[in-house]
């Protein structure tokens, strides 16, 4: 069964994106400095962040001295026969994304488990989706960039 992912681009003390993951009810979410690449060969640095609600997915606007823009979104599909949960429980988890950016076989694996923040590597799997990453910096809600919306 499809479920959604969304990925927020997020001025706040830095600027980041957020990569969410609907499991279980809820947006589990890494924090992906310089954000998801479509390219294999870049593995992004994601680290794990508190759970959102699947509310706050849809959320797009200003938010104290920043502000959020929803820069993809869509369903995802696990790859991993263990089911979802039980991969990400286990440090590997993989799935395919159908957003408007994002497309294609991810594979999320945690590099660092023992703190308070886990950190993880978000990788792109070769596919034929894989690729160069498209120059579309926009909200593909409101079409807007982030410093638009600020
Ligand atoms: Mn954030």
């Amino acid at each position: 069964m499809a479920r959604s992912f969304v990925v927020q681009q997020h001025q706040a003390t830095t600027l980041h994106y957020d990569f969410r993951l609907e499991v279980g009810g809820v947006l589990r979410s890494w924090a992906v400095p310089k954000g998801p690449s479509m390219d294999p060969a870049e593995k992004r640095l994601a680290v794990e962040v508190e759970d959102h609600s699947l509310a706050h997915g849809s959320f797009e606007g200003r938010a104290g001295k920043g502000g959020v823009i929803i820069w993809d979104r869509g369903s995802y599909e696990p790859l991993d026969d263990e089911g979802i949960e039980a991969a990400l429980a286990q440090g590997k988890a993989s799935f395919r994304l159908a957003g408007e950016k994002l497309r294609g076989a991810f594979t999320l694996v945690r590099t660092r488990g023992n703190e308070k923040k886990p950190q993880w590597l978000l990788i792109k799997r070769r596919d034929d989706e894989a690729g160069e990453n498209a120059d579309w910096p926009e909200s593909v809600v409101s079409g807007k960039t982030l410093e638009e919306l600020l």
